[in-house]
């Protein structure tokens, strides 16, 4: 018996070694990894120069209190904020933390220029913003809630898509709305440019802050650098984790200068976050999100979204719809997607789920045309097995 809790319902596998798009399992087998740690090894397995950073840096200094200057944030954080909407940066260790910490920024933001009340975030119901007991509240989940009580009070609830509950929940209370700008664990759900023009226009009328979680589809998932520059809006605060560490936990949360200035010496702080070894990580994880590798999470999202599609006109029985943005792609079946990823898995495909019976592929950004091949043809076969 394990002696690790329960709380993950974990396949009988394990795997030895990663390298790029491909896991080697203690099976034996080679399996091509379409999960990359659900969008966390956003350059593959053991990348070359994310190897060398972490070795070079594991022998010079790994951490350091935040008592002192840590030169190694400072340069991943101006790397982010020269190329982001932000001007300033909190660095946490997880998604769930950076999220948190984006509400503490609406709340504390609206209280240092005299506005105490206004304390309530508006999310999307059965979001997902982390795992912390602010952020299961956050996103309204009975499941993720349930035998965690006392509800968190704070957060209200609008369904996605639902403007006009929206609209009807915003008082003078409301402090910032958060969402995901692509609802990841919710089924790849997009949200529409325009709605977030409009979301950012009622933000700015109703002064309340908007918060847009990209901890799963940002830093160049999307095929841009965060997924809203699609929409050309501009957040006030964003929440990153997953992909800026390329396998080594960060997170931060990025703001505005407005924002950011209210986060006062005191107001918040972390032992781990923005320590110089995951910021020598992340800094070398930023400098490969470069125009080419954006390029290539284009090029080949349009390709596997369209070979994708060819495959749901050929079993359309099924396969529902194929959604998604960049290499953030899902694949929703009519039925329970159990018995088709555990098909895919044997056929040495690995992909994970997502809400809505949706099959959640997240190859490495720098995926290949011949590696996105292997997968259509297994997920062809499955469909064909399946039938
Ligand atoms: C994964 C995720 C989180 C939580 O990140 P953790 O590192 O697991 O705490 C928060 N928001 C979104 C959108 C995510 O996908």
């Amino acid at each position: 018996m394990s002696s690790l809790a329960p709380n993950y319902k974990r396949k009988n596998l394990s795997f030895v070694k990663g390298k790029g798009s491909f896991l080697f399992g203690d099976d034996g087998k080679k399996y091509l990894d379409f999960v990359q740690g659900i969008a966390v090894n956003s350059l593959g397995h053991t990348n070359k120069k994310l190897v060398n950073a972490i070795s070079k840096q594991s022998k010079k200094l790994w951490h350091v209190s935040n008592a002192f200057k840590i030169p190694e944030g400072e340069k991943l954080a101006k790397k982010l904020t020269r190329r982001t909407f932000a001007d300033s940066i909190i660095f946490q260790n997880s998604g769930a933390e950076a999220t948190e910490a984006a509400i503490k920024v609406a709340r504390r933001y609206f209280y240092s220029i005299g506005k105490p009340n206004k304390t309530r975030i508006i999310c999307i119901k059965n979001s997902f913003h982390g795992r912390t007991i602010a952020a299961i509240h956050a996103s309204g989940s009975k499941k993720m809630t349930l035998g965690f009580g006392p509800k968190v009070p704070g957060f209200d609830h609008f369904e996605f898509g639902n403007h006009k509950k929206l609209k009807r929940l915003i008082n003078k209370n409301t402090a910032a709305i958060m969402i995901e700008t692509v609802m990841g664990e919710g089924g790849i759900k997009v949200v529409p440019a325009w709605c977030l023009r409009e979301l950012r226009k009622i933000c700015d009328k109703k002064d309340i802050l908007l918060i847009l979680d990209e901890v799963q589809c940002g830093i160049g998932r999307s095929g841009k650098f965060f997924a809203f520059e699609h929409s050309k809006v501009k957040p006030d605060i964003v929440p990153i984790a997953k992909g800026i560490g390329g396998g080594f936990p960060i997170g931060a949360v990025l703001m505005t200068k407005k924002v950011g200035k209210a986060m006062v010496p005191g107001t918040h702080g972390s032992t781990f976050g923005g320590n110089p070894l995951a910021m020598a990580v992340g800094n070398a994880v930023l400098d490969q999100i470069n125009k080419n590798l954006l390029m290539n999470v284009n090029k080949m999202s349009k390709y596997f979204i369209h070979e994708l599609n060819k495959i749901k006109i050929k079993y359309p029985k099924i396969i529902k719809e194929v959604r998604g943005v960049g290499l953030l792609i899902g694949l929703q079946l009519f039925k329970d997607q159990t018995e088709f990823i555990k098909k895919l898995m044997e056929n040495k495909l690995l992909t994970i789920r997502a809400a809505e019976n949706v099959i959640r592929i997240l190859p490495p950004l720098n995926v290949t045309k011949r590696e996105i091949d292997i997968a259509l043809k297994i997920i062809s076969k499955v469909c064909n097995k399946i039938k």
